[in-house]
């Protein structure tokens, strides 16, 4: 019990308790809730103040048998434990607050003394979604947070990790590492000209082009507004400028049919091989200022240094 209520009472520990997703509860000897957290709040809807002091097995339980009719059923991890056992997982039914039961997984560990007598239990509780939709679910939270919703290319947070990553990568084994930014010319124009709906064709159109012809393990991302950021790997400077090259064809030889005429956009490009003293702002300062250089020299064309 001290060694329940010394755990939760950990500044550090607690932090971290307290803030992980899944629900966690704490139940000493006596089967009595001894602390609750965030997630377990966010479960139910039974705040700390309301779960803690109350007893699991109690016919006002908290926790409900899965194939239980009878809800009040003394089901409590302690009881499973004190067999013997030091890990208990099953598919149990939580009470919420505004009546319905929501269904868990509930995966209990026993704590016990230096004498091997149980104290208590750590119990946790995830919501019990099928494997598959978990793993949809932590998909489309990758995808939401790491992916540009209206062009379906990587976004800038992910084009920062990669670069970062890619940078490590050369400089530990020595690869070439080429590095474009690429602005779409006069975007505001076509906005004004077209229509905003058109301008996100634009933009949809200019990133197909973008990922259906760099290489696999090529990054391009969209890094704001009408700007893009593709990492090229092991390439050569007269190799980098070819890519580039070739992408401002490809966009300029698009064509995006509107109400009020046909589109052809075009881009401006920056293009650099990153050296072995360049961090990551060092690089899109020399990248960026090769782009607007393109576009002061003309717009539609590729500069390297
Ligand atoms: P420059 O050739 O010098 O790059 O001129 P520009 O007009 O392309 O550049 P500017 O920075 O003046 O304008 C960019 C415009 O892009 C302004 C903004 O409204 C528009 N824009 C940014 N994000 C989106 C978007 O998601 N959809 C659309 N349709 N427009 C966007
Ligand atoms: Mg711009
Ligand atoms: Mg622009």
């Amino acid at each position: 019990m001290r060694d329940l209520m010394e755990l939760s009472g950990s500044a550090a520990y607690k932090k971290i308790l307290d803030n992980l997703y899944d629900g966690v509860c704490f139940i000493n000897r006596d089967k009595k809730i001894v602390y609750w957290n965030k997630g377990a709040e966010a479960l139910t809807g039974f705040a700390s103040d309301e779960a803690v002091g109350t007893r699991c097995g109690d016919s006002v339980s908290l926790i409900a048998e899965k194939r239980g009719i009878n809800l009040s059923v003394d089901f409590c991890p302690i009881s499973e434990l004190e067999s013997g056992a030091d890990f208990s997982e099953r598919e149990v039914y939580i009470h919420h607050k505004d009546g319905h039961l929501v269904p868990v997984l509930a995966r209990a560990i026993s704590l016990r003394d230096a004498g091997g007598e149980v104290i208590g239990a750590v119990q946790i509780f995830s919501e019990n979604l099928s494997k598959n939709a978990a793993i949809q679910r932590i998909e489309e939270l990758q995808r939401l947070a790491l992916v540009d919703p209206l062009t379906g290319l990587a976004n800038r947070r992910y084009a920062e990790i990669n670069l970062r990553a890619k940078l490590d990568e050369m400089k530990r084994y020595g690869w070439q590492l080429g590095v474009l930014f690429a602005d779409i010319d006069h975007f505001k124009r076509i906005n004004d000209e077209y229509g905003h709906e058109a301008g996100d064709r634009v933009l949809k159109i200019v990133a197909k082009t973008f990922t259906h012809d760099v290489r696999s393990f090529d990054v391009a991302a969209r890094w704001g507004g009408e700007e893009f950021l593709i990492v090229i790997e092991s390439v050569t400077k007269n190799q980098l400028v070819a890519v580039a090259e070739k992408l401002r064809i490809l966009v300029e030889q698009s064509s995006i049919p509107t109400d009020a005429g046909v589109i052809h956009p075009t881009i401006s490009v920056g293009a650099t091989i990153a050296s072995p003293e360049d961090e990551q702002n060092s690089l899109l300062k020399r990248v960026d200022r090769l782009m607007y250089e393109s576009k002061t020299t003309g717009r539609n064309r590729v500069t390297a240094d």
